[in-house]
């Protein structure tokens, strides 16, 4: 037996086993769900969700892709935290990576796929924040491992860039974000230990109060620009140039100084 025939055998039997086991296993499952975990996950075959985390049906929520990706255009990802996270209400939400993983690697190739190199350009833009760390490893399989971690990492960070997670930390028990790596080789999962802080590291520039920030960084360049306006001008005063958005200010005040100078 081979091809669908044998899934739908292996179908029957596994449900005789269930209800050999737990006469309720079904009735009960078909009142509802009320998992405690989000799963992202690779596409890969060798990756099974539930296996892998010991978990049964109604336990997890899964999303796969290929990657593990969680990029902020893609609709279908979103539906599925949005629901787990608003309406499900899980407790934990866990990116899992693999090493091994084809998607990190043809990411990390120069060779074109086709329609798939639109979605592994957003794990060369891991390669690209992460690029010094990244070319230091001279050994290629090390190298990619580390991309299948570093991946993970900003996976998680991606999460907490979604309105959803931001709205949800807002609230008294927000999901907890974790980033695992599993091994195909030897079957363990590692937890990479993505802190807090790693998280909230950028929330100044994604989280609800970046637009804050920007005004009060603005704020600030005004107030030195003003500061230097009214002060008696020094030869070798050198127009602030700390961030790109104080250079709009910088300009104003070197053009209502009347000091603006080349080079
Ligand atoms: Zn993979």
């Amino acid at each position: 037996m081979n091809g669908i025939e044998s899934i739908l055998d292996n179908n029957r039997k596994w449900v005789k086993e269930q209800r050999a086991a737990d006469p309720n296993f079904f009735n009960r499952l078909a009142d509802g769900q009320q998992p405690k975990y989000l799963f992202i996950g690779c596409s890969d075959s060798r990756v099974p969700a539930s296996a892998i985390t010991g978990t049964g049906p109604g336990e997890m929520f899964v999303h796969r892709n290929i990657a593990n990706m969680v990029v902020h255009t893609d609709f279908n990802m979103l539906s599925v935290l949005q629901y787990a996270v608003e309406v499900l209400g899980v407790q934990d939400i866990i990116v899992c990576g693999h090493y091994g993983c084809g998607g990190v690697a043809a990411a990390a190739s120069n060779k074109q796929y086709g329609l798939i190199d639109g979605w592994l350009t957003n794990i060369r833009d891991v390669i690209r924040v992460h690029e010094t760390e990244f070319l230091r490893i001279s050994d290629d399989d090390s190298r990619l491992r580390r991309l299948v971690e570093l991946n993970v990492i900003e996976q998680v960070r991606n999460l907490a860039k979604t309105s959803i997670i931001q709205n949800a930390r807002k609230g008294a028990t927000p999901p907890r974000l974790h980033g695992l790596v599993y091994d195909i080789k030897e079957g363990l999962l590692t937890n990479l230990d993505v802190e807090d802080n790693m998280i909230s590291e950028f929330d100044h520039i994604y989280g609800t109060s970046a637009q804050k920030y920007a005004a009060k960084v603005l704020e600030a360049e005004t107030d030195k620009a003003e500061l230097t306006t009214n002060k008696p001008k020094l030869t070798d005063e050198k127009p602030h140039a700390a961030s790109p958005m104080s250079q709009k200010a910088g300009k104003n005040v070197a053009a209502s100084n009347g000091s603006q100078t080349k080079g």
